[in-house]
Parts: C-alpha cells; sequence; structure tokens
C-alpha cells in the first residue's frame, strides 16, 4: 500500500488556502508548492547563486535574497529567461516535492500548488481536487484579499490555465461561490472520508 497523493489547486483567488486549511485542521500533511518555490532558493542555495551569476548581482537585496519583485518583472517580459528560471528551478522543485510527501505521516497528504497542471505536477499526484469559483468571484475576493486593481488580478489570471481547462483535469470540485466557511468544512469532511477510503485500496 502506498500513500495517496492529492493535487490541490484552483486559480488565484479561489480558495485553496481556506481549503487547504480545512484538510490541514484534519491532520492531513500539507506539501506547499509555493513554499517550496520559496526555499529552493532562499539565502545560501546554490539556485540563488546561478540567479545571481546569470542575472547579475542587482537581483540581489542589499541582505542578499532574492529580489523577487525584480526577477517576476523580467520573466513576466522576457520568455528565454523564464525558460531559464524553469529550467533551473522545476527540477529542484520537483524533488523537494517528492521527498516531502514520502517524508508525510498521514495517510494521505496534499500538494497544493497553484500552477500544478500549468507546471508538469500532475504525475506527482494521484488525483486533482479543483477549488473552482466563477471568474467574477476571484477577481472581487482576490482584490478585496490583496487591495489590488482589477487589471492586476485579471493579468495574473491571464497567466494561469482557464476554468474550463483546470476543471478537465478535476476528479473532484468544490464549488467556492456561495459556500459558507462552515460549508466548506463540512464539504472537506466527506472529502476527507472518501480519500482515507481510497488510500486504503490505493
Ligand atoms: P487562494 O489561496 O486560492 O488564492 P484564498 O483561500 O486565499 O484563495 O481565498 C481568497 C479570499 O477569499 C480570501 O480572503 C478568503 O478568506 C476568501 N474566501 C475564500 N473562500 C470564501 C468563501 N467561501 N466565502 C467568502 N470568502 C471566501
Amino acid at each position: 500500500m502506498s500513500k495517496l497523493i492529492l493535487g490541490l489547486t484552483g486559480g488565484i483567488g479561489s480558495g485553496k488556502t481556506t481549503v487547504t486549511n480545512a484538510f490541514a485542521k484534519l491532520g492531513v500533511n500539507i506539501i506547499d508548492a509555493d513554499i517550496i518555490a520559496r526555499e529552493v532558493v532562499a539565502l545560501g542555495s546554490p539556485a540563488l547563486k546561478s540567479i545571481a551569476q546569470h542575472f547579475g548581482k542587482n537581483y540581489l537585496l542589499a541582505d542578499g535574497q532574492l529580489n523577487r519583485k525584480l526577477l517576476r518583472q523580467k520573466v513576466f517580459s522576457d520568455e528565454t529567461s523564464k525558460q531559464w528560471l524553469n529550467s533551473l528551478l522545476h527540477p529542484l522543485i520537483r524533488t523537494a516535492i517528492i521527498i516531502q510527501t514520502k517524508e508525510a505521516t498521514s495517510p494521505y497528504c496534499i500538494l497544493v500548488a497553484p500552477l500544478l497542471i500549468e507546471n508538469q505536477l500532475l504525475k506527482l499526484v494521484n488525483r486533482v481536487l479543483v477549488i473552482d469559483v466563477l471568474e467574477q468571484t476571484q477577481i472581487a475576493r482576490t482584490m478585496r484579499r490583496d487591495g489590488n486593481s482589477e487589471e492586476q488580478v485579471k493579468s495574473v489570471m491571464a497567466s494561469q490555465i482557464s476554468r474550463n481547462n483546470r476543471l478537465a483535469a478535476a476528479d473532484d470540485i468544490i464549488n467556492n461561490d456561495t459556500a459558507t466557511f462552515a460549508e466548506i468544512e463540512i464539504l472537506v469532511a466527506k472529502l476527507d472520508k472518501k480519500y482515507l477510503t481510497l488510500t486504503k485500496m490505493h
């Protein structure tokens, strides 16, 4: 019997963090691709050294940490730089994900990744749970959470897979448009039971 690995994804502001926290409350181990993506370029990491060599020392802040904002701007406007960075970071991120899923101690674990589908992480998971909301909900909630403009949210959405293509990859879907936080906890408890059963058969 091997452990079931669930991939949890959704667009910006869909409710991934909200749903993930509900699973974590039930004791499910969470592997967060965003956290790993930051860890692989932490101070003193070989990847950070490579980035400074490739793009220049001005991509580091005064304290030696990565200047994420500058790097984000660079790769947003330059496809070659984006490819270079992805080919450096993606294998490191995949390796860290695999290690963390092996270290997980709960009966099944969750890999939460906004770009699960876009970054070819589907191969690392056994099932996919998509958190789905209408685009207008996504925009309104993200604007409220981050204080961003509609244009800023839409530009992030444009860099992510379309709602329909994301739903096409789903084994399970949580519709988070009208659910209250209490209702989400009930839905998550139901899914948890299902995953515990599935992991026994896995
Ligand atoms: P993601 O992690 O996918 O970007 P979040 O979980 O941070 O999304 O949710 C985006 C925002 O919407 C947060 O401020 C969160 O509190 C709020 N939110 C999430 N789900 C609901 C819901 N069902 N009803 C009301 N607000 C919600």
